[in-house]
């Protein structure tokens, strides 16, 4: 890969800098688990962020952020409405039915991957109030969603006052939601609060953004937030050593960092958005593109050192990251314009 320009996934991207430091300086003797100082300070910080109550629990993955705290709002002969290509469904090796103890995802369908009231409804309305069928008792948004598209703040005060109306919890999945939080505007408070609407949950992630190991489950509610702290321990990711976890959110939130290196990404993929015409699938609101391309078109970027990922037989996706060097960017959106 030394030659290539990456636009294969920001996962592929390196830690940031920061984050190395903080667990260098988080490299001394504390409480194990989460007893440790930096641990302590998570709720508070992220209680400042989004200008509510909330805790802040880390976790190594964002399939278990996901599924801890779908956990909390679902029973297993309940159901979780989410879109059919979220990827709790069609990328997390079934681990909702793992954690969820058998409870169902219901798949319902909406432009971009984005789920709107009247999409969930369409689903969940047939459905009979009556033992022999499976009752939702969860809906899960995915924010930026898989085809990198950003819910703007009415839509995610819609869908939460659909949720309230039906009584059903609601999570959003936020592997890339530094990304809509860029994408929204504003400092960092604001562009939070934006990006996350009235969720109860939120798997909040950092390792695509610079971040080693550590994503944050965001827990608005007091009895969910003290659930997954025993739920986390069950499912085997209590670390022992979480402080080197929570130096890796600590030093993205700190000086805002994981909203700086969000901009960065969202402004690289903006630049080659803008050199992909009708080609692009999708409108850019994230990092994300997905990109009409012939397989022949696919081999001369690739004969350029672009690595990137096919997306079916005639389009491919590019993802930019934190780190992506703006002479790439600049290189691929001549490239795709040149074609
Ligand atoms: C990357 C990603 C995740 C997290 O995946 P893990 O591999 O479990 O860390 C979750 N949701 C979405 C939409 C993602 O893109």
């Amino acid at each position: 890969m030394s030659d290539a320009k990456p636009f294969l996934s920001d996962n592929a991207a390196p830690v940031h800098p920061a984050v190395w430091g903080a667990m260098r300086n988080a490299d001394s003797a504390d409480n194990p688990y989460d007893g440790d100082a930096l641990s302590a300070e998570l709720d508070a910080r992220f209680t400042d962020l989004f200008g509510r109550e909330c805790a802040g629990l880390w976790v190594a993955t964002g399939t278990a952020a996901n599924c801890l705290a779908l956990g909390t709002m679902v029973q297993p002969h309940g159901a979780v409405v989410c879109h059919e290509e979220a990827h709790i469904e069609v990328d997390e090796g079934g681990a909702p039915g793992f954690y969820l103890h058998g409870a169902k995802l219901m798949l319902a369908s909406g432009e971009g991957a984005l789920l709107t009231p009247d999409g969930i409804a369409a689903l969940i309305d047939p459905i009979r109030d009556d033992v022999h069928q499976v009752q939702p008792h969860a809906i899960s948004i995915t924010q930026a969603s898989e085809y990198g598209r950003t819910y703007t703040p009415d839509e995610l005060a819609a869908l939460g006052t659909f949720a309230k109306e039906r009584r059903l919890g609601l999570h959003m999945d936020g592997a890339r939601f530094a990304n809509s939080a860029a994408f929204l505007g504003g400092e960092a408070a604001a562009a939070a609060q934006k990006a996350s609407g009235p969720v109860d949950s939120l798997a909040f992630g950092f390792i695509k953004n610079g971040g080693m190991s550590a994503e944050a489950v965001i827990l608005f509610d007091k009895e969910q937030a003290a659930q997954v702290r025993y739920r986390r321990k069950r499912a085997g990711h209590l670390q022992c050593k979480g402080r080197y976890l929570a130096a890796q959110i600590l030093a993205m939130l700190d000086g805002d960092l994981w909203l700086h290196n969000a901009r960065h990404a969202n402004a690289a993929a903006a630049e080659i958005a803008d050199a992909c015409g009708d080609r692009l699938m999708h409108p850019a609101q994230a990092n994300e593109l997905f990109v009409h391309l012939s397989e022949v078109e696919r081999e001369a970027l690739r004969a350029q050192d672009f690595a990137f990922y096919d997306w079916g037989a005639d389009a491919a996706r590019f993802v930019t990251a934190w780190d992506t060097r703006d002479e790439d960017a600049t290189a691929l959106a001549k490239a795709i314009a040149n074609l």
